[in-house]
């Protein structure tokens, strides 16, 4: 290895972010641009146009803001999957291109998987269910006999997605979930006696999958039907995410294990945070939450996963490095500690 720094690249949907890990897999902030489109939700080709458009610049900038040159980066790690083809590709390409220029280790790794890691780098859980929230994946997620297996997940739509949706319909833009949890604490903060009665919704739980396109089609017509949207707004949450700490808490009474660490987008709402918590008080477990900049999509997580790869002796020969829009978190063998 030239240098001592691993680079990740992180591409799966509206996000481009590079970001760093060192020798010691110890995390630096990622530089990060997110597509907003002004209209309509993310369409995966142009986001891919955006990643495109922005690489050189986050690159240069993430070198800079780290007193770096090209040479000090030892290790490319890039999201190999699951996530939008097209976007999955800039980042590879991206990733394909330094690796070779610098003539280093190229390492693709698994999205899902850079959650869990990061979270447990940044909290320091050892053994922890992850509850993954975000905008395309809702999964909870428990380490097993080597591998990350998906415990419980959506059957549908991504919480994310399902918040994005719901605020668009009601003219708020991408990504309308930070927008929803401020009209949702307005609502709470000025009407504390509130109850759900006549704002119920159905419930997003299945066994141990979740579901979210009737919870949101349910919180539409609530509007229509001339609820205040604040209120909606409150009710909504409290409904999708009551559903995922459920799922998340029956996984720690199925696995034994009495860690949780929340990941992706969703995982920045309070509320989230909040329930996760007062669910983890009441059976002796303990709920960790990562930095914000650690929950959304991040380039640094990318790295931390690629560095632990690499340390495990795994690289990803060129030959092997097509994206893989499918790919499952339980298809990444895990072996380290
Ligand atoms: P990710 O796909 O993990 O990068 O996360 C993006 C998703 O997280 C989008 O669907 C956002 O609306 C959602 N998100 C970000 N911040 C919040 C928040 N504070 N509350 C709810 N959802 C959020
Ligand atoms: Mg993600």
């Amino acid at each position: 290895m030239t240098g001592r720094w691993v680079l990740g690249i992180e591409s799966t949907a509206h996000t481009l972010s590079f970001g760093l890990v060192d020798q010691n897999g110890k995390p630096k902030p990622s530089v990060s641009k997110i597509i907003r489109p002004t209209t309509g939700g993310i369409h995966p080709r142009e986001a891919a146009d955006h990643h495109v458009e922005q690489s050189s610049e986050i690159f240069s900038r993430i070198l800079h803001e780290n007193n770096l040159v090209p040479n000090d980066i030892g290790i490319v790690a890039y999201s190999q999957g699951p996530g939008m083809g097209a976007c999955l590709r800039t980042g590879a390409a991206a990733g394909r291109a330094i690796s070779s220029h610098l003539n280093v280790p190229l390492i693709g790794v698994n999205h899902c998987v850079a959650h869990i890691e990061i979270g447990r780098e940044q909290c320091g859980c050892d053994d922890p269910i992850l509850l993954y929230v975000s905008g395309g994946n809702t999964q909870v997620i428990a380490r097993l006999d080597g591998r990350y297996r998906v415990l419980g997940e959506t059957l549908d739509i991504g919480i994310g997605n399902m918040l994005d949706k719901f605020a668009r319909k009601h003219g708020i833009p991408f990504p309308g979930g930070p927008v929803i949890e401020k009209k949702a604490l307005e609502w709470i903060t000025e009407n504390p006696d509130s109850t759900l009665e006549g704002l119920e919704l159905p419930y997003a739980v299945h066994g141990m999958d979740l579901a979210f396109s009737g919870i949101m089609s349910a919180a539409n017509k609530l509007v229509s039907d001339g609820k205040p949207f604040e209120a909606v707004c409150w009710s909504l949450q409290e409904h999708a995410f009551a559903a995922c700490v459920e799922v998340a808490e029956r996984a720690l009474a199925h696995t034994g294990k009495t860690e949780i660490v929340l990941g992706g987008g969703v995982a920045c709402n309070e509320r989230m945070r909040n329930m996760s918590s007062i669910m983890c008080q009441e059976r002796g477990a303990t709920s960790y939450c990562p930095p914000k900049m650690y929950c959304i999509d991040n380039g640094t997580m990318i790295a931390r996963l690629g560095w632990l790869e690499t340390n495990h002796g795994r690289v990803t020969k060129l030959t092997q490095s097509a994206i893989d829009q499918e790919l499952r978190t339980d298809q990444t063998p895990i072996s380290w500690a």
